[in-house]
């Protein structure tokens, strides 16, 4: 049979990580079986589904490459097939109106738990076959099987056994007849034919809810994965509040893609101790059956580590787009400047993200108005004033401006002046960017151009001057 496998997101804030994770392990299950990956919008909670966090959602797969072969379906747009389904089992007696209270409902739960059993409705409406007044507007409860047990083979949990004890009638359809999420649930696997579903483990109880209505329809099983919640780096449940958790986060800060991924698969399967996979080998190494039972834990640093690993292979052009975009909106002018083509191939070996080659190129391309007080108090001094009216000197009189004769200049003053390369080394640094950090001296210089070089080594002799004169 082909794999049919789907992600099932809730528009209800931002694209979580732990999510991706999810995505991620349904369509390479699906894509390492030649099978095919469905998306499925679950926005039937009006309230708190945005089409805006809808719209993050499709963007998001789209920047990440999981393509879809089917959807986006959206579960707005299924109620009336929700509602024959709920009218079948209603036909079948597999489902029943409920009239009680929410009062009543508490009340009998409260009852069970003096018992000393599980919280949960009674039953009361189950046999009583009313049919609803035109003013009454009661739920709809299933009928859950009241003995035997529901044996799940997870591809990741293993054996899960359920009692059918401990499960009471689930409501399928609320008093405004809208369905339940569990009801929408299996009507769209059923419908969309899905025969692997890949989910988070926080839907794990409803699973034998879902399987025994799925029963109660004659329709298939399908195999269930639940994999583990991603967790914080301290062991605690990733928070939507916190910035990590948020895929958008990612992305905006010039994590690439692919990077990414490889770090999300990663997190709860392995091979070896490989630890780069392209996206060729993903798919064909991926196995669900090898996922970890056990949480697993976010580490920004390996991340980072990883997308470092990445950007040393970086296509050119989605990263022109993301500098283009970043330097816009932080008003940086890239017109008077190196191109961001030679720009990306300068950095790209010493940067984790697209953002920190953005934030640690921006002096190539604007004036800074201060120098770090500190640096240039260290550094723009009295002793450096004649190796540094040298070096810019030579480098006025260099008519071809290529980083192996800037380097040269550099070196024949260092040993005129008997100095250590940091003794000039730093103060041209905190000259030509402001800060300390910057990329060899020599190409950093030939990057920025002879003019701009120049004016700013100007500006740095005129500090120490103004700044050492007695
Ligand atoms: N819509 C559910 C969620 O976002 C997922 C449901 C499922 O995968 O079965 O948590």
């Amino acid at each position: 049979m082909t794999i049919k496998t789907r992600f099932a997101p809730s528009p209800t804030g931002s694209l979580h990580i732990g999510g991706v994770r999810t995505a991620l392990y349904s369509w390479l299950h699906a894509r390492h079986n030649n099978g095919s990956f469905v998306l499925r919008i679950e926005d039937t909670d009006l309230e708190r589904s945005t089409d805006e966090a809808t719209d993050i959602i499709l963007k998001c797969m789209d920047w990440l490459g999981l393509d879809y072969d089917e959807g986006p379906y959206y579960q707005t747009q299924r109620s009336k097939r929700y509602q024959d389904v709920i009218e079948e089992l209603l036909e079948t007696d597999n489902a029943y109106y409920c009239y009680c209270t929410k009062d009543e409902v508490e009340n009998m739960r409260k009852e069970a738990m003096k018992r000393g059993e599980k919280p949960k409705y009674n039953g009361y409406w189950r046999n009583k076959k009313r049919i609803p007044k035109s003013t009454e507007k009661p739920v709809v409860r299933f009928k859950n099987p009241l003995d035997g047990e529901v044996v799940l083979d997870d591809l990741v949990q293993g054996k899960v056994v359920f009692n059918n004890e401990e499960l009471d009638d689930l409501i399928i359809a609320r008093a405004d007849g809208s369905a339940t999420y569990n009801l929408s649930v299996i009507v769209d696997d059923m419908d969309m034919k899905i025969t692997d579903v890949i989910r988070g483990d926080d839907h794990l109880n409803n699973t034998p809810r879902q399987i025994n209505i799925l029963k109660s329809l004659k329709a298939n099983i399908p195999n269930y994965a639940h994999i583990p919640m991603i967790l914080d780096s301290d062991g605690k449940k990733l928070s939507k509040r916190n910035s990590n958790a948020s895929i958008l986060t990612y992305r905006d800060e010039g994590y690439i893609p692919e990077a990414l991924l490889n770090y999300l698969i990663r997190l709860g399967w392995s091979k070896g101790d490989q630890e780069i996979f392209s996206i060729k080998e993903m798919i064909s190494d991926f196995d669900i059956k090898k996922v970890n039972k056990s949480s697993s834990s976010l580490n920004i640093k390996k991340l980072r580590w990883l997308n470092q690993q990445y950007m040393k292979d970086i296509n050119i052009s989605k990263a022109v787009k993301f500098l283009t975009e970043f330097f816009d909106m932080k008003n940086v002018s890239i017109k008077d400047g190196p191109s961001l083509e030679e720009l990306i191939e300068f950095q790209k070996d010493r940067v984790h993200t697209l953002t920190e080659l953005a934030e640690k190129s921006v002096f190539f391309y604007s004036d800074f108005d201060e120098y770090d007080n500190k640096l240039a108090a260290k550094h723009l001094i009295a002793e450096v004033l004649e190796p540094m009216s040298k070096f810019c000197q030579s480098l006025e009189e260099l008519n071809d401006w290529e980083s192996i004769k800037i380097k040269n200049i550099f070196e024949s003053t260092i040993n005129q002046y008997e100095i250590d390369f940091g003794m000039l080394a730093q103060p041209v640094r905190v000259a030509i960017t402001g800060t300390g950090i910057s990329p060899s001296i020599d190409q950093t210089l030939y990057l920025l151009g002879k003019a701009k070089s120049l004016v700013r080594l100007h500006r740095a002799i005129d500090h120490i001057k103004n700044n050492t004169a007695s």
